[in-house]
């Protein structure tokens, strides 16, 4: 057999301590069935850490708030506040549940696409920041506000920015940049009951240049809105801060090439169906973008943020330099980065056959929505937990396959390369899962349940006792 690319994951020392155990895995899952996700929320201040330098740095005056929606457990929430971030929360459920955790009000801000009326009577009510996206959420937030005899804490988001390269971004989010400042002039003065604090944007994409234009237009808003007498005290640059999933750039680069000789024919697939990830062969040349996220990359976490804040103005100075000069506040709500290291997600073999393309299936014991990536694959090597390791191996190509009763249920599509096949019984752990992959797409169709969330506390060591169901964690 060619040698099939790896992709080796950057992984932590409790990741590989845990693994290393298969009675103590074992165990856990015939306790709580198969799969599990294995949360150490403690690596979230190493990552919390990395902002906060490249921020201090900066003389900035800033806040961390950590995007929830990237994973349900309700242990990030209560490691967060530790830390002091406070929390962005996307839906009325995270809000609440986030106030029943004890989080004070004035920690929370509600970024939510859609704002149901409970949600923004609560808000109001409990007196956390809404960001508001259209004209029609000020109207209602007004009335609200009205009824409460209260004050609402709101800002903007904003979009449209033009990009480092000079096109608009489009995004259906938020307030057209370049229509702002005539909605502010036209129809702000109306909401009275709305007290403006910031500015807000998230974008899509991982450019930093981007997002640094993006906050030198920003500034220019802030100009115009001080000399209106309306005083902006954040500028709130959303997530989609990166995260450096893989240890090695040859490999990445290795795997992409087979991909595109697969693709061409010149070697077998590397992938089920020979799939391109986004790469396609047509007219006897591969075409295409990648379409996964770049699990390698070189500026993760705070390089990425040093990047953005090192962006020069047209007037020559970095812009984390002119926002420090003007005392305004940083923010900045990072899901997927912050939760880097701190989750992995086991599942148990269920079976092994070839398939009529004479390709390794292992059916695990779980489903494509409890492992899925938004983008095309999530390409980082699985460990394969063997209850007896042969001291003979033999090298073996294959393919995870899930419990749906679909053909596209494969829980990777890469084929992995292992240096022997597992048997019903072992366990295959995917590392680095916590940021989106174990939650976000999760279902329960067939009626399977979904996964146990198990809370690891390091400092009971290696055993069972050590990990406490999310759902169980004490309420504060
Ligand atoms: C999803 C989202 C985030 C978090 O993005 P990450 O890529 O996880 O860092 C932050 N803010 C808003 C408004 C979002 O929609």
């Amino acid at each position: 057999m060619n040698k099939l690319p790896s992709l080796t994951p950057i992984t932590s020392q409790w990741m590989k301590q845990i693994k290393d155990d298969f009675y103590l895995l074992n165990d856990l899952l015939a306790n709580y069935g198969s799969p599990i996700n294995l949360i150490n929320p403690s690596l979230m201040k190493d990552n919390y850490q990395s902002y906060q330098e490249v921020l201090e740095s900066f003389g900035l005056k800033y806040q961390v708030f950590f995007a929830r929606k990237a994973n349900k457990c309700q242990a990030y929430v209560l490691k967060a506040q530790q830390e002091g971030m406070g929390i962005d929360t996307a839906s009325l459920e995270e809000y609440i549940q986030c106030l029943e955790l004890g989080l004070p009000a004035n920690q929370l801000i509600i970024t939510a696409a859609i704002k149901n009326e409970n949600l923004l009577r609560r808000a109001v009510k409990e007196g956390s920041l809404i960001i508001i996206d259209n004209e029609d959420e000020c109207a209602q937030i007004q009335h609200i506000a009205k009824e409460q005899n209260k004050k609402a804490l709101v800002a903007f988001r904003l979009s449209g920015f033009q990009s480092a390269n000079g096109e608009k971004l489009y995004s259906r989010f938020g307030f057209d940049v370049s229509d702002f400042i005539g909605f502010v002039d036209d129809s702000l003065l109306r909401y009275d009951s709305l007290e403006y604090r910031g500015l807000h944007f998230h974008l899509d994409g991982y450019s930093m240049d981007d997002r640094g234009a993006a906050l030198e237009s920003c500034l220019a808003v802030v100009d115009v809105l001080e000399a209106k007498g309306l005083k902006t005290e954040f500028i709130d640059i959303g997530g989609g801060l990166l995260t450096q999933y893989l240890e090695n750039e040859q490999e990445w680069e290795v795997f992409w090439s087979q991909l595109t000789r697969a693709l061409q024919g010149e070697i077998p697939p590397i992938t089920f169906g020979n799939n391109g990830l986004g790469l396609r062969f047509e007219h006897d040349q591969v075409v295409g973008k990648r379409q996964t996220y770049p699990f390698w990359n070189t500026c993760a976490k705070g390089k990425f943020l040093q990047n953005i804040l090192s962006y020069q103005t047209s007037n020559g100075e970095r812009i984390g330099d002119a926002i420090s000069k003007r005392g305004i506040e940083l923010r900045l709500e990072p899901g997927r980065s912050l939760l880097d290291q701190t989750g992995m997600t086991v599942a148990k073999v269920a079976f092994r056959k070839k398939d009529s393309r004479g390709d390794w299936l292992i059916g695990l014991e779980m489903n494509m929505s409890q492992l899925m990536s938004g983008s095309a694959d999530f390409l980082l090597d699985p460990w394969v937990v063997y209850r007896e390791k042969q001291s003979e191996t033999k090298s073996v190509g294959v393919y995870f396959t899930g419990a749906y009763c679909l053909e596209r249920d494969v829980i990777l599509k890469r084929k992995i390369e292992l240096h022997q096949l597992p048997e019903v019984g072992d366990m295959v752990v995917f590392p680095n899962t916590a940021g989106y992959m174990m939650h976000f797409f999760e279902s329960s169709a067939h009626l399977f349940p979904l996964a146990s969330n198990l809370i690891y506390d390091e400092s009971k060591g290696l055993q069972q006792d050590a990990f406490v169901e999310d759902d169980n964690l004490a309420h504060k």
